[in-house]
C-alpha cells in the first residue's frame, strides 16, 4: 500500500494540459488564461484630468499673487477633444477624464475656484502635474498584464476590456464523466424499494466537478455486471477525465478494476494508507486520468478534494492546486488512526489565524452529514498518535470560514 503523499504525486505526475479555446470576454470570468496578455497600448491612452476643475499653466498659479484671474477658453467634457491651446493668463474648464489641452500642465479643482463672468478666479496654487493623469499610468504598452494560468477575476476582466480584448484565449473546461456503480442504487426520483439506496455520489461529484471548473457528464447508474461496466466505461473514456464510484473494494461484485484493465487503463495504484478512502484506484488511458473512487459517500468526496480536484486544476494550468491547508488547535481530544493518514471532518471556530477545531460527530465513511457539517478536514499524518486537546494540527479548508466580520 502506498502513502497518501506518494499517491498524490503519482496522480499529478503525467497529467496533460487541456487545449484552449476563445471565449467572449463576458463569459471569461472564472476561466483560466491560456496565454500571457501583453498590452498593445498605454492605459490611459492620453493625458487627462483627475478632477473636475480648470486646466492651466502651473507657472500662472504658483506665485504669491493668488488669487489670480484667468480667461476661460472653452469647456471640455469627458469624451471630447480640446480645440484651443492654454496660454499664460488663460484656462480651460475640464472634467474628470477629459483630455488635457495643450499648453496646460496642471488642474486646479473646481472647489478652489470661483466663476467671474468669462473668467475664473483661482484661489489655490498648484504645481506642474497636479491632478493630471499621465498616459500609461495604469498599464504601459508592452506590459504583461496577466499571465497564462491566471483564473480571471472581475478586475482582470475589466482590465482586458480596457485593452479591447473582446475575446480571450482560455483553457477548455474539462469534461468529467461521473459514473456511479452499484446494484443497490436508485436515482433520486425513483421509489426506494427494500435494500436500495439513493445514488447520492453522482450528485455530490457533479457539484464538486462544477465547483472545480469542470463540466460533469453524469452517466446513469451502472450495474455491477461486466457487460454494463464495460459499456459505460468505454463511453466514459471519451471524456477528459473519468470518475467512478463503488466497486473497487474486495467484494464479489467489485469489478471496476478488472473492467478498467480490460479497457487498457494502466493502473498506477490501488489502495492508499489512508482513512477514509483506502480502496481508491487511479490509472491512465493515454493521457486520460481515471479515478475509481470508493463507494462510500464520505470516502469519495474526501478523495475528490485530496486527489481529483488538484488533478483538474493541473489540467487547467492553475499554479495553486490544493485547497488551503492551515495550522489550527484541537479543541478536544481526537482519536485518529496511527498507521495511516486520516482525514477527520471538523468544524472551525475562532478567528482566522488561530482556528480551533472540533470533530463533526461520527466519522463513519457512510455518514455524508459529517462532510456537510464539516468546514475542514483535519489531516493527521501516518505515525501521529492520538490528538490531545490543545495540540497543534493541520487542517484543509473545504467550507465556510468562521468569524466573517464587516470590513468597516
Ligand atoms: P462499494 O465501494 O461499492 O462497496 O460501496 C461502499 C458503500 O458505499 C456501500 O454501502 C454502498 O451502498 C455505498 N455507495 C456506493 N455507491 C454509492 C452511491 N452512488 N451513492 C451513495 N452511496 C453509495
Ligand atoms: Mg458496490
Amino acid at each position: 500500500m502506498i502513502s497518501a503523499g506518494e499517491a498524490l504525486a503519482l496522480v499529478l505526475r503525467d497529467l496533460r494540459l487541456l487545449d484552449s479555446e476563445r471565449v467572449a470576454l463576458a463569459d471569461a470570468a472564472g476561466r483560466v488564461l491560456a496565454a500571457d496578455v501583453i498590452s498593445d497600448r498605454d492605459v490611459p491612452p492620453f493625458r487627462n484630468s483627475a478632477m473636475d476643475g480648470y486646466a492651466l499653466r502651473s507657472e500662472d498659479a504658483s506665485g504669491a499673487d493668488l488669487p489670480i484671474r484667468l480667461r476661460v477658453l472653452e469647456v471640455v467634457g469627458a469624451g471630447s477633444m480640446p480645440t484651443l491651446r492654454v496660454e499664460t493668463g488663460t484656462a480651460t474648464q475640464i472634467m474628470t477624464g477629459s483630455v488635457m489641452p495643450d499648453g496646460a500642465d496642471a488642474v486646479v479643482k473646481v472647489e478652489d475656484t470661483e466663476v467671474d463672468d468669462d473668467h475664473v478666479v483661482i484661489r489655490q496654487g498648484c504645481v506642474a502635474g497636479a491632478n493630471v493623469r499621465l498616459p500609461g499610468e495604469d498599464v504601459r504598452q508592452g506590459d504583461t498584464v496577466l499571465k497564462a494560468g491566471r483564473q480571471l477575476r472581475p478586475a482582470d476582466v475589466g482590465l482586458l476590456a480596457s485593452l479591447s480584448c473582446a475575446r480571450v484565449q482560455v483553457r477548455r473546461q474539462p469534461v468529467v464523466a461521473v459514473l456511479a456503480t452499484g446494484d443497490e442504487l436508485v436515482d433520486v426520483d425513483q421509489p426506494l424499494t427494500p435494500g436500495k439506496i439513493v445514488n447520492s455520489n453522482a450528485y455530490t461529484l457533479a457539484a464538486a466537478v462544477r465547483e472545480a471548473g469542470g463540466v460533469p457528464k453524469v452517466f446513469g447508474i451502472v450495474h455491477d455486471t461486466r457487460a454494463a461496466l464495460r459499456e459505460a466505461f468505454a463511453e466514459a473514456l471519451t471524456a477528459d477525465m473519468v470518475l467512478s464510484t463503488g466497486g473497487v473494494s474486495m467484494g464479489v461484485f467489485d469489478l471496476v478494476r478488472e473492467t478498467l484493465a480490460a479497457l487498457d487503463v494502466k493502473e498506477l495504484f490501488w489502495k492508499i494508507a489512508q482513512k477514509p478512502g483506502k480502496p481508491l484506484t487511479f490509472g491512465l488511458r493515454g493521457s486520460t486520468p481515471v479515478f475509481g473512487l470508493p463507494g462510500n459517500p464520505v470516502s469519495s468526496l474526501v478523495c475528490f478534494y485530496v486527489y481529483v480536484r488538484p488533478a483538474l486544476r493541473a489540467m487547467l494550468g492553475l499554479a495553486q492546486l490544493h485547497l488551503p491547508v492551515v495550522d489550527a488547535t484541537a479543541d478536544e481530544d481526537i482519536k485518529v488512526a496511527e498507521s495511516m493518514t486520516e482525514f477527520v471532518r471538523c468544524t472551525l471556530s475562532g478567528p482566522s489565524g488561530s482556528y480551533r477545531v472540533r470533530v463533526t460527530g461520527t466519522q463513519s465513511s457512510g455518514v455524508l452529514r459529517s462532510m456537510s457539517l464539516g468546514d475542514a478536514l483535519l489531516v493527521s499524518p501516518a505515525g501521529r498518535g492520538a490528538i490531545k486537546s490543545g495540540d497543534s494540527v493541520r487542517v484543509m479548508l473545504i467550507g465556510e470560514r468562521p468569524g466573517s466580520t464587516p470590513p468597516v
